[in-house]
């Protein structure tokens, strides 16, 4: 029997609205690379969840929380409560070559990046003094993992808290073995932790953007490509060959116009502008009066 996080991890909004902003508009050489890292890093943390998915006993898994001690706000990939030890995980989807030199970890090219232990060091005090500020006083184990199997890591330090992706078995296996039962105490705590999550405001740190510099039109669900077709109930990609239905297709679009302008009003028109494919103004309203409420009337129509 496998556990559920209470906290499951949802795909970021940040970086939907990259994906979105990649394929409608052309982004700067950095910001390509800062999305691929949104989009490696999100990938890690799913590999990571199926990874848990095997735990068992009773334990909390908790993902993606945010807290803020100490005027400083930092965000924790996972969080395990188990019943005599608090887990602390940050996941890394490094692939390739790297190097570990005098504290600092390298890629093989000589550049250095920003080391993940010490990501992990930092998280792990600030979650030790928001613990013990509600009485918590469990020991937390700090792990740094790397998920993916193309990893590398030369003269790997070996006292550091450092799984490798040839690692990753053993390590559940072991985690396994320690006995697990939760209590009232352990159920509180988790509570507090959930109830001090904060929302975070994706909007921030993001290319700038506009409406008019955005390309319109709808998009397939699976490849993102631009060349896509109505064929009756179907939306088909000439690419992938992916079908979507068109009501699905639509409500996608609606979401996204949502999420790249949370100020806009949904109405018909804006749809249509942004879908492109579908002509029919009738149709696009009967979809969009079927899933949201409609507000206003005649050409004051718009959706929520
Ligand atoms: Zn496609």
């Amino acid at each position: 029997m496998s556990i559920l996080p209470i906290k499951p991890r949802f795909e970021p909004d940040k970086l939907k609205i990259y994906r979105y902003l990649n394929t409608r508009m052309s982004l700067t050489e950095k910001e390509i690379k800062y999305y691929h890292n949104l989009e490696k890093g999100y990938e890690g943390e799913v590999m990571f969840d199926r990874l848990m998915e095997n735990l068992m006993e009773e334990r909390h898994i908790i993902n993606d929380l945010l807290l803020e001690e100490n005027n400083t706000t930092f965000q924790s990939d996972s969080i395990i409560f188990s019943q005599d030890t608090i887990d602390l995980f940050e996941v890394k989807n490094y692939e390739g070559n790297f190097k570990y030199e005098s504290g600092k970890f390298y890629t093989l090219s000589g550049n250095d990046i920003k080391n993940p232990l010490h990501q992990l060091e930092r998280n792990e005090t600030l979650l030790r003094q928001f613990l013990q500020s509600i009485g918590c006083y469990l020991p937390i184990e700090p792990h740094l993992i790397f998920m993916n199997p193309n990893f590398t890591l030369y003269q790997a330090p070996n006292n550091k808290p450092i799984i490798y992706p040839t690692q990753l078995g053993q390590f559940m296996e072991k985690f396994n073995m320690k006995r697990s039962k939760l209590t009232n105490k352990h159920i509180k705590f988790t509570d507090q932790l959930l109830s001090a999550h904060l929302i975070e405001n994706p909007y921030k740190v993001l290319p700038s953007y506009r409406y008019e510099m955005l390309k319109k039109g709808m998009t397939c669900a699976k490849c993102h490509s631009f060349s896509i077709s109505l064929e009756g109930k179907w939306i088909d990609c000439s690419i992938c060959e992916y079908k979507e239905l068109v009501e699905a297709a639509v409500m996608r679009c609606v979401r996204e116009i949502s999420l790249l302008f949370p100020d806009i009003k949904i109405t018909a028109n804006v749809v249509q502008d942004w879908c492109r494919v579908i002509e029919c103004k009738r149709r696009l309203s009967r979809i969009l009066s079927k899933n949201f409420a409609v507000k206003g009337y005649g050409k004051w129509t718009y959706y929520e």
